[in-house]
């Protein structure tokens, strides 16, 4: 199945976190798998309810992160503490994959100010996300 995605975007991370917390006009949602809280559970032996909250009408995703400050709970100053095994959303970010009529689109975030610097996004990049979200979703 194939997808499309913004041609000739450019993107570098400014490591600036914002994508790990809410920002001044929105509120981030940081959506979880079932697999993915279990992962992060075993990994950092903290039970799911100190991280994650169960979310309805969300599928396939379950659950969200739990915010501390408005911020996710395994942000330290700007480092993601579970960065290994963050989650699917975390690693496709600032680009995310919607279904349309014609098929899969990847659309870029209006909040990432990482968007438009560096080098353009190659369509390898985008063939890799896709590759990783499929596969985790299925
Ligand atoms: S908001 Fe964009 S530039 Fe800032 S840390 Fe996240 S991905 Fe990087
Ligand atoms: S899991 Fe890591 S990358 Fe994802 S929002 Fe939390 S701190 Fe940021």
């Amino acid at each position: 199945m194939g997808f499309r995605y913004p041609k000739g975007v450019r993107f570098e991370c400014q490591r600036c976190a914002r994508c790990c917390g809410d920002v001044l006009r929105k509120k981030r949602k940081i959506l979880l798998l079932e697999a993915e809280v279990k992962q992060i559970a075993r990994v950092t032996e903290l039970r799911q309810e100190g991280f994650a909250i169960p979310l309805s009408g969300n599928s396939p995703y379950r659950y969200a992160m739990k915010k501390k400050g408005g911020k996710c709970v395994f942000l330290e100053r700007s480092a993601c503490k579970i960065y290994p095994i963050r989650p699917l959303i975390c690693r496709t970010y600032p680009f995310s994959l919607e279904r349309a009529s014609s098929g899969h689109v990847f659309k870029a975030s209006d909040d990432c100010p990482g968007i438009g610097l560096g080098d353009v996004v190659r369509e390898e990049e985008f063939r890799r996300m896709f590759g990783e979200v499929r596969a985790a979703l299925g």
